[in-house]
């Protein structure tokens, strides 16, 4: 038996033993959660500074502070979570009693990516432990420091036949894949999330599906440019672009474009400096393929603002770009970087078609004054969530479900929407046998008197 199966072999021996599902268990892991992060933390900003080379800003907001408010939130609720839920029961089922019992998978298995890499592996934990199953959990190779510190937090934090690291490639990512976990949770890229699908097809396992695609957002004539420029430049440059829910690309009403580029240039000043390559906390682009992807995008238009790159250090600084075509490569691929092109458009309508273009994005964004706009553009375009007048934000809340649609995903999660993907709900109808209702049966006055 390989490693790898009998790591997947002695969790599903745990969760059977029932080890999982009380409540005692699973907030005392919860916590044990909880604690792990407090006492890593500077070990978790170093990591992440050494990979990315993260602010200190970027772990605390994006990183270890999402983490922590989404552990605080199932702590609490967790007890009501678990809870069978009693709902109605029809009249022709007179007598009986309808529950819902919420029932853990089993064994899951949590495939992360390389962008936020701690956030990304930790946040689909929290939802997998609250809902009673066992874990291994399969981090990015492309993040070195930060994978191998959730490893080392892990095991010293959790019996290695509750919750493993492996840490790997893609063939190790494979390898996992063939094994006969109860529920697999994949976040990444969409090819590699079709890769997934395929594979758990072949054992029937369910599938949450966290993919990304090409976020627009929309600037009408009527938007607060000041506050629309200062949330795009925020949304947009964390992370140096590197984030699923960035907003990809703008598409501005032609009368605002000159203002708002006025705007967005001085924004990134304030919030950067003019050269963030100098400084060291402006995130870098993960490496060398993806810093030469981002180059070749550099030509495929007109840079407007920013444009300067260090290989050395796969740096690059916040860039703005016009005269792009649709037919480019840099509009067909997500981006994924510090570089934004802004297109124009006269007609809202106009909007609509540019975006399906781009199918199902992950995010959308429309920033406009007036409310009958803001609701046709929610109602008639299609893609995962977003923001009105902002950007990014609404991953931050848990109370809303966060995933995609189409190719941007399957499932949701965040807040007790993450204890619901990782659940079962096992509907159980308790009859009474305090008497019998004949006309259920065949050969029942009821049946002869319809006939
Ligand atoms: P990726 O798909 O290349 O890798 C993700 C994970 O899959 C990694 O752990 C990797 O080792 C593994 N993997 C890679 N190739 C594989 C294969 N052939 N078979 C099996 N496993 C494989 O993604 P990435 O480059 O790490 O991350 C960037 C992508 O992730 C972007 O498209 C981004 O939009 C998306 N993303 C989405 C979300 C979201 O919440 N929707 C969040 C972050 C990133």
């Amino acid at each position: 038996m390989s490693e790898i199966q009998e790591i997947v072999q002695h969790q599903k021996s745990l969760f059977r033993a029932g080890k999982t599902m009380t409540y005692t268990y699973r907030i005392h892991q919860l916590q044990k959660l909880k604690q792990m992060l407090e006492r890593y933390e500077p070990r978790i900003y170093e990591s992440l500074h050494k990979d990315l080379n993260k602010s200190s800003y970027e772990v605390l907001t994006t990183e270890l502070g999402y983490l922590q408010q989404e552990i605080n939130y199932a702590i609490k609720h967790l007890r009501e979570w678990m809870q069978p839920k009693k709902v109605k029961t029809p009249t022709s089922h007179k007598g009986a009693k309808s529950l819902i019992y919420k029932q853990p998978y089993g064994v899951v298995l949590i495939i992360s990516p390389w962008n936020y890499p701690l956030h990304l592996a930790i946040a689909p934990l929290i939802g997998a432990i609250a809902a009673g199953n066992t874990a291994v959990i399969k981090p990015s190779e492309l993040t070195p420091y930060t994978s191998e510190l959730i490893e080392e937090m892990i095991e010293e934090t959790f019996e290695k036949k509750y919750l493993t690291v492996i840490q790997g490639d893609q063939e190790i990512s494979q390898a996992l894949l063939d094994q006969p976990f109860d529920y697999i949770f994949f976040t990444g890229s969409v090819p590699v999330g079709k890769i997934v699908m395929e594979k758990a097809s072949q054992q029937l396992i369910p599938v949450t599906l966290e993919l990304g695609g090409k976020s627009p957002c929309i600037v009408d004539h009527d938007a607060k440019l000041e506050y629309a420029a200062r949330r795009i430049v925020w949304g947009k440059f964390l992370n140096a672009g590197q984030t699923c829910v960035a907003p990809d690309y703008l598409l501005v009403h032609q009368n605002v474009k000159e203002k708002l580029v006025q705007h967005l240039q001085k924004e990134i000043e304030k919030m950067y400096s003019p050269n963030p390559m100098e400084s060291d906390e402006f995130t870098k682009i993960v490496n060398e393929r993806h810093f030469d992807r981002l180059m070749a995008y550099l030509e495929e238009g007109n840079i407007l603002y920013g444009g300067k790159s260090d290989r050395d250090n796969r740096l690059m600084n916040p860039t703005l770009m016009d005269a792009v075509d649709w037919d480019s490569k840099m509009m067909k691929d997500e981006i994924f970087g510090p570089i934004l092109p802004i297109l124009t458009y006269q007609e809202l309508e106009e909007v609509y078609d540019h975006i399906e273009h781009s199918r199902n994005p992950l995010a959308l964004y429309y920033f406009s004054e007036n409310e009958r706009k803001q609701e046709w553009i929610t109602r008639n375009i299609s893609f995962g969530g977003g923001c009105i007048n902002d950007t990014v934000m609404h991953l931050g809340t848990n109370q809303l479900p966060f995933g995609g649609i189409g190719s941007s995903g399957i499932g949701k999660y965040h807040g007790k929407y993450s204890f619901d993907t990782f659940t079962h709900e096992k509907s159980v109808l308790k009859q009474t046998t305090a008497f019998d209702l004949a006309f259920r049966y065949p050969n029942s006055k009821v049946g002869r008197k319809i006939l």
